[in-house]
């Protein structure tokens, strides 16, 4: 009796997420490789969503996003994605360098969502999507192209990129930074119209 309950429970939590992953626009293969259901039982699901009324979500289809770059590209994402690792890591996904045991199986594919939602919350206009942050957590737990790391000054999470050449900064740090750089050469500037203004 207990064995069937607890493999309900199971059953209706995979299902739960895959509502949510297809809430979050995931593709077929991502939400049938987080939750284990086949395509078939995702596509039914995405009807009886539809059925119920549900708000009409794009399917995208080919390949997911896989250029781990992407995260790279500007500041907004290099903070983003430095939040969001940030949650994955407070919920067990990632382990941040603790050497503990991530989550697996159908609980990470429920870390993963309530990960996601919670970036979603913190940040008013997302610039990650659901199957970036996949591509996101995947990067991370295999720590190749992309690790978590703490910025050198304050110890803050970043993304970091184990083949750049400098260490990385958070960007409270990095402005810091450039504002110390940027101080001596306004003061050099005003000196020199100070001095200049004695020289008419
Ligand atoms: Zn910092």
């Amino acid at each position: 009796m207990r064995i069937s309950d607890d493999r309900y429970s199971r059953d209706r939590l995979r299902l739960d997420i895959a509502m949510h992953f297809i809430r979050y626009e995931a593709r077929t293969h991502t939400t049938r490789q987080w939750t284990g259901l086949t395509d078939d039982r995702i596509r039914k699901l995405y009807r009886a969503y539809l059925q119920d009324g549900g708000r009409r979500v794009p399917r995208h289809r080919g390949k997911s996003p896989r250029q781990s770059a992407f995260f790279m590209r500007t500041s907004r994402l290099r903070q983003e994605a430095a939040a969001l690792a940030s949650i994955c890591c407070l919920l067990g996904l990632l382990d941040g360098g603790r050497e503990t045991r991530p989550a697996a199986g159908v609980a990470r594919a429920a870390a993963l969502c309530q990960a996601y939602e919670t970036y979603r919350s913190l940040v008013s206009m997302p610039a990650i999507s659901f199957e970036h942050a996949v591509l996101l957590v995947e990067t991370l737990a295999r720590g190749q192209e992309l690790r978590c790391g703490g910025c050198p000054d304050c110890g803050v999470l970043l993304v970091t990129d184990p083949y750049a050449l400098r260490p990385a900064r958070c960007v409270r740090c990095s402005d810091t930074e450039a504002a110390d750089c940027a101080a001596p050469a306004r003061h050099r500037s005003r000196a020199a119209q100070l001095a200049g203004s004695g020289h008419p």
